[in-house]
């Protein structure tokens, strides 16, 4: 296992500055990226001692860098966004999960609906489930509005599902995945996804 380093450890390094081999000490600064433009909030860096230039950034450092490049990358090159319009009840479900749950009701709603997509590009059986859930029952009016940010590898697999399954639109595919989590939180019918809800709940507080 390679080696974790931590704040106020040191080490040696070529410093260009003072042109000569420094002491270094690793310390926390925050690391700007010009391509794509974006600050990486304390990055453990090892620092010149005598001039105070960064000249080291540790492994562990380096995978926060590029963990946070490619998730920049992902949100503006690939994000897809699923919009869509539901019926005031369906709507009403949804603040009733939250509250049954004891989540905040905004930022949960929208972590939920994403593990949902990411259970039905996962599998066809519950695919299928949201099919069947989606049908709207007649006369109710599609009145409230639910937007949603997703990845674009999720909203490429999700889509793509549902629509082998005959999902075709996304106000029937956002309606079915709060059909079937409403059914899981106030049936039985899965311990499992109930209890990742759960979990979702808490740490979205
Ligand atoms: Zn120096």
């Amino acid at each position: 296992m390679k080696q974790v380093l931590k704040e106020h450890d040191t080490g040696a390094a070529l410093c260009r500055t003072c042109r000569k081999q420094t002491k270094t000490t690793y310390l926390y600064r925050d690391f700007s990226l010009t391509t794509p433009k974006l600050r990486v909030r304390r990055v453990l860096v090892g620092v010149c001692d005598v001039c105070q230039r960064t000249l080291t950034v540790p492994w562990q450092s380096n995978e926060r860098i590029q963990a946070t490049v490619r998730a920049a990358r992902a949100r503006t090159e690939t994000s897809g966004r699923i919009e869509a319009r539901v019926p005031s009840d369906l709507y009403e479900r949804l603040r009733l999960i939250a509250a049954r749950l004891e989540a905040r009701d905004e930022a949960f709603a929208h972590v939920m609906l994403r593990f949902y997509l990411s259970q039905l590009s996962r599998s066809a059986k519950f695919a299928g489930r949201v099919r069947r859930l989606s049908v709207v029952r007649e006369g109710s009016r599609a009145s409230q509005r639910v937007s949603l940010r997703v990845s674009g590898k999720l909203y490429d697999q999700a889509l793509k599902q549902a629509q082998a399954q005959g999902v075709t639109d996304q106000s029937a595919l956002v309606r079915g995945l709060i059909s079937a989590a409403y059914e899981d939180v106030f049936t039985d019918c899965s311990p499992q996804r109930r209890a990742v809800l759960e979990c979702l709940a808490d740490a979205t507080n």
